[in-house]
């Protein structure tokens, strides 16, 4: 069957629409006896906060505290990511200082990154991709060299990475919705314990807001489970205004901690560890598709060799910018959410031109030329994987 053979048969078959993220928002479960150890707690204290994003201005504003005023702190973090991060630095009256990344690879450049140390830099964040964590012990390095804090941004990634080594700092958790642990909001800040009695004046002077669980949240959690269905999932996205999934420059306007219950954390932690990996399917076919050019995120093909943590999304790279665009548009007029993800390095996202004069972070640009993400969350058949392998074969063929 050829390439236009194939797609017309798969867009036949799509009814609704197979979502790109998300997975599905826990029950909450009460547990029998006392506080629930979570896997950091020897290493890291746990201070919850209203998002990933504020969670990460706290890191930023115990980096920064105790600094002479003479100069603006300035804070290093890749070319190519969430622009939340952004928000989050420029929210402490820090500078964004952007580093580029390592050829066709979603991990920063060790040497830009030396390069672009001051005497005002305070940190440096280190951002887990798509489940693929930042290569820590080396950033750890630099950060101890230079006298920087290093900031483990692990939103996408879970357990984070230093919860084994503790070469972070601070460790950054996401609980909103496309996140590993998906409660619809929330996130954590981690501070390794031998910081504690420097982080914790400065944390107490963010605001806690509350949970508001219960009966209301009870009913958003269905309600939110229920439109992550395949048709109820084709209808939204169809809604004008939505916009999902679309990348936006959000400012922080206030830095806030929240009143987590430790049940609901432990609830999410749980559900993330029963998820199948579903990626494994991917990985398989990558032998195949590199042969094509394609790449995982990590350099591996082999699925033994594959970390097998669940991830909500998988990422690979297109050998061109040309065949991302092209397989992502079919995948998605069958009825599979693949995307694109950011598309554009920092200083081109919509609202942070101003911000940024330099545009020049080639791989970081290449990178997000390149990038596909798959859906790999736990409603993802066998059925789907095979549809999409086969997609993304008969294309990288033509
Ligand atoms: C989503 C995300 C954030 C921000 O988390 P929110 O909870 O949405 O504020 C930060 N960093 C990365 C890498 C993310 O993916």
């Amino acid at each position: 069957m050829d390439a236009v053979e194939t797609l017309i048969s798969e867009r036949r078959m799509a009814v609704g629409k197979l979502r790109p993220v998300g997975s599905r928002v826990p029950k909450c479960v009460k547990r029998m006896h006392g506080r629930p150890e979570l896997d950091w707690d020897t290493r890291y204290h746990t201070e919850c906060s209203a998002s990933g994003t504020d969670a990460l201005s706290m890191a930023v504003a115990v980096s920064m505290a105790g600094r002479p005023a003479d100069s603006t702190p300035e804070v290093l973090l890749p070319a190519y990511g969430c622009p939340d991060l952004v928000a989050a630095i420029i929210a402490q009256g820090a500078k964004p200082i952007l580093v580029d990344l390592v050829p066709d690879s979603p991990y920063m450049d060790l040497e830009h990154a030396e390069r672009a140390i001051t005497p005002a830099t305070v940190a440096l964040i280190g951002v887990g991709l798509l489940g693929v964590p930042e290569r820590l012990d080396r950033l750890s390095e630099l950060c101890r060299r230079k006298g920087l804090f290093l900031i483990e941004d692990s939103a996408q990634c879970f357990p984070p990475a230093s919860t084994e080594g503790g070469w972070a700092d601070f460790i950054v958790l996401s609980f909103g919705r496309g996140k590993p642990i998906n409660l619809m909001g929330g996130g954590a800040l981690l501070v390794r314990r031998d910081l504690l009695d420097r982080a914790q004046p400065v944390l107490e002077n963010f605001p806690i807001i509350g949970f508001g669980s219960g009966l209301k949240w009870a009913f958003r959690r269905w309600l939110f489970n229920f439109l992550l269905h395949r048709i109820p999932y084709r209808v939204l996205e169809k809604l004008p205004g939505l916009k999902l999934g679309e990348t936006r420059f959000r400012s922080l306007q206030q830095t806030q901690r929240l009143a987590l219950p430790q049940e609901v954390l432990s609830s999410g932690v749980a559900h993330f560890s029963c998820r199948p990996p579903t990626h494994s399917g991917y990985v398989s076919e990558l032998v195949e598709l590199s042969k094509f050019g394609w790449r995982s995120l990590d350099g591996t093909t082999s699925p033994s060799g594959a970390n097998r943590l669940p991830r909500n999304r998988f990422g690979l790279l297109a050998p061109s910018g040309h065949l991302r665009d092209l397989v992502e548009y079919a995948l998605n007029d069958a009825g599979i959410g693949a995307s694109g993800f950011y598309r554009q390095i920092l200083p081109e996202i919509d609202g942070l031109e101003a911000l940024f004069s330099n545009t020049d972070y080639p791989n970081a640009r290449n990178f997000a030329d390149r990038l596909l993400t798959l859906p790999s969350h736990e409603d993802v058949t066998e059925a789907d994987v095979t549809r999409i392998n086969k997609i993304l074969r008969a294309l990288s063929q033509e």
